[in-house]
């Protein structure tokens, strides 16, 4: 992976920004910018330096995988060990001003922030960064398109193996068991979140986790789940009819595969996200059933399972080549079910690649 590429834009943007340094907290930032794929570690960058910081526990680790910084084992927590270097290493006669060091507000904990505080000399000042490691990751390189494209094949094959036990009378726990099973033994490192399976009545609730409920003998069984393979997150729905097919079932998964296809046919470089939303919702609308369609769109996906950009009503950022998507609406109807169906794509130069292999067709299992 190109740390160092990376590292060198972000410290070309810094000055733009009026940051003299950026303290970086959130994990999947650090990774992204010096490879680090612990849990516990702090990133500072100025325009001279980077430091990332760390606890004896990854020492070994931090050698093997950090990228382009420099590396310290500290004796206390990383933040506090980054202040503290920051303190011993200011130069205060070379830079008369309050030096301004960028934290990053919605994942710096308020009790983080006061500890910087004391800490840091006075002289410091603490704000609020804009989001420019958020902004960087949503292009994605042929390097991490690569480790999605392996992660969604991944996902894919498990759906292969698991959707065979989708059965009335089996709880939607053992589903998701067998679920994250196949993905382990196929070399998952993980889940990239809590596997919905969601059957009947359950399946009008969007976020149905897998619970010890049975799937009943007719209705709807809604799937999503994902893996996570070389630190990228896969994400893929589909919607499997358990029982006797009737023509509103088909009429409503055909309504939401109709909406899925359209937003899909969008999606090239130059339109806007809050388009793309609104083409499934439309479709959505002319089949009567736009009031049930109550979450956005999609997200993007990389080394967290939602990411920029939000593709949602009013969203104005600009699709481009190499950014990676969800397309996934879906149809809730509260005590009656849901459908939805969920492709991970890629935007390329003229358009954009679906990943997920996976048939979209009505699939009735009696
Ligand atoms: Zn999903
Ligand atoms: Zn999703």
């Amino acid at each position: 992976m190109d740390q160092e590429g990376r590292l060198r834009r972000l410290q070309e943007l810094l000055s733009r920004h009026r940051l003299d340094s950026l303290l970086i907290t959130h994990l999947p930032n650090i990774r992204y910018l010096c490879g680090f794929s612990g849990s516990a570690g702090a990133l500072l960058v100025s325009e001279r330096a980077t430091v990332f910081f760390t606890d004896a526990r990854y020492t070994s680790q931090a050698r093997q995988e950090v990228q382009g910084s420099k590396i310290v084992i500290g004796r206390k927590a990383p933040l506090v060990a980054a202040a503290a270097w920051m303190a011993r290493n200011s130069n205060r006669r070379r830079d008369l001003r309050r030096p301004v060091v960028g934290i990053e507000g919605e994942y710096l904990t308020v009790a983080g922030r006061k500890r910087l505080a004391t800490v840091l000399p006075s002289g410091f000042r603490l704000r609020e960064a804009p989001p420019l490691i958020e902004q960087a990751r949503m292009v994605k390189d042929a390097e991490e398109i690569g480790r999605l494209r392996a992660a969604v094949l991944l996902g894919a094959s498990v759906f292969e193996v698991a959707r065979g036990t989708i059965r009335p009378g089996v709880r939607e726990s053992e589903i998701a068991a067998e679920i994250e099973h196949a993905a382990r033994r196929a070399g998952a490192q993980d889940m990239s979140f809590p596997t919905i399976i969601a059957a009947g009545a359950r399946s009008a609730l969007p976020h149905g986790r897998a619970s010890d409920q049975p799937i009943p003998a007719e209705g709807f069984v809604v799937c999503d789940f994902g893996v996570i393979l070389a630190g990228y997150c896969s994400d893929m729905t589909r919607t499997v009819y358990v029982g006797r097919r009737t023509q509103e079932a088909r009429r409503v998964y055909q309504a939401v595969r109709d909406a899925q296809q359209a937003a899909v046919n969008e999606v090239r470089p130059g339109i806007r996200v809050g388009e793309v939303d609104r083409t499934a919702r439309k479709i959505l609308r002319k089949s009567g059933l736009g009031p049930h369609f109550t979450h956005s769109t999609g997200h993007g996906v990389g080394l967290e399972i939602h990411e920029a950009p939000r593709l949602a009503a009013g969203q104005t950022e600009m699709l481009r080549p190499g950014m990676v998507i969800t397309i996934e609406p879906g149809v809730y109807i509260p005590g009656k079910w849901g459908v939805r169906i969920e492709d991970v794509v890629v935007v390329t130069e003229r358009g954009c690649e679906v990943l997920t292999p996976t048939s979209k067709d009505f699939i009735a299992v009696e």
